[in-house]
């Protein structure tokens, strides 16, 4: 197995559309890394230079300390697992996963001895002399990554593979992948724009937007301490709250909300005035049942729309003209037009300077 360095890489296509700028990642071995971001940020870009499908305008890509600019694809001991799966429909699932042994000229009972292999541990056995029209879109996606796991590459390439599928197979493939990691300890780089995928799958997870890298870091790195208003606001789900306000004596306020800022951000906000509060769903609760927060700002709010999701509620509400999201225990029975006694877990607060938008 092997890891992969980008070192300065930018991309500027045609008509100077700067699709990645600068890009430093170091991949370690055995690491499952996920590159996300916003439609257009330049993961698929950069995925695409780590094979070799596309050509940094400047920097350098290696793989296992190897210098690989100038190797073609085909020899970059890579594998490719793509969005459309991108299967050979006049071939079985067999010959669609001997394929890429065949043409390197592997003895038959070794390419016979690999697919099933491969296919015993997707739990396709059954389907090996279908064709791909004959397959599901969860059992197509698995015969993709059969055909990646045959070739024992050095790096794996994953570029949106779930994207297609409906929710409920998307988490099942979801966990089958991160299984599959975990058997294989192989070097894995997994593109997607669903946060959530990123967070559950990755070891490390690259934050991009426009082009630029804005993060690297584990999923809890990244939620607990992002950089920017950006990361902050694209990890998590439903998105941390962000309120414009200004600081007077150590209460930020803002229309409708007053709150008090704990000892421990103080030097960090000294001498400003204007910032931006972050705070997330789940660190506001209903003042009942507010106990274990030791940093407890009140705010009253008026419940706009409440979503039961079974196990939590999530609560749209404003307080002012300042409209929150809030995630809490079902035990909080509140209505549309409910007025609530909610506590800001302040001791998990966010600030944000208005300008730059960098975390404080
Ligand atoms: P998505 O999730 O929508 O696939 P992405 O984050 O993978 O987006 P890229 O496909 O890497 O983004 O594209 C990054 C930028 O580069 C976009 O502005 C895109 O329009 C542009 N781009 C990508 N491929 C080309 C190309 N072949 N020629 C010109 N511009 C391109």
């Amino acid at each position: 197995m092997a890891e992969v360095v980008m070192k300065d890489v930018t991309k500027i296509f045609d008509k100077g559309v700067v699709a990645v700028k600068d890009a430093n990642i170091k991949v370690k071995d055995e690491e499952f890394m996920v590159l996300v971001g916003p439609s257009g940020c330049g993961k698929s870009t950069t995925l695409r230079m780590i094979a070799g499908l596309e050509e940094p305008t400047s920097g350098e890509v290696y793989i296992d300390r190897k210098m690989v600019n100038n190797v073609p694809p085909k020899d970059r001991d890579i594998a490719m697992v793509f969005q459309n799966y991108a299967l050979y429909p006049h071939m079985t699932v067999y010959e669609n996963m001997a394929f890429g042994l065949k043409l390197r000229r592997f003895p038959k009972l070794e390419i016979q001895q690999r697919v099933r292999e491969a296919a015993d541990i997707l739990g396709i056995q059954g389907l090996l002399d279908r064709r791909p029209k004959a397959l599901s879109g969860g059992q197509r996606q698995r015969v993709a990554v059969g055909r990646a796991i045959v070739r024992k590459p050095k790096v794996f390439l994953f570029d949106e593979p779930l994207s297609n599928l409906d929710a409920k197979l998307r988490v099942q493939m979801r966990t089958e992948i991160s299984k599959l990691h975990n058997r294989l300890k192989a070097t894995m780089v997994y593109v997607t724009h669903d946060q959530v995928e990123a967070m559950t799958m990755g070891d490390r997870i690259v934050v991009m937007k426009d082009g630029i890298i804005h993060q690297i870091d584990g999923p809890m790195g990244l939620y607990n301490h992002p950089v920017n208003k950006f990361v902050a606001g694209f990890i998590g789900s439903p998105t941390m709250n962000f309120f414009d306000g200004q600081i007077v004596d150590h209460i930020f306020k803002a229309d409708g909300i007053s709150v008090a800022i704990p000892e421990e951000f103080w030097e960090r906000l000294s001498g400003r005035s204007k910032v931006i509060l972050g705070i997330r769903p789940e660190n506001i609760c209903d003042a009942r049942f507010a106990d274990r927060i030791t940093h407890r700002a009140k705010v009253l709010a008026e419940v706009e729309v409440s979503e039961l999701m079974g196990h939590e509620i999530l609560l749209y509400l404003h307080s002012g003209s300042l409209p929150f999201v809030a995630r809490m225990d079902v035990k909080v029975d509140a209505r549309v037009g409910d007025k609530l006694n909610l506590v800001f877990d302040m001791g998990k607060a966010h600030f944000f300077d208005p300008e730059t938008e960098e975390t404080l």
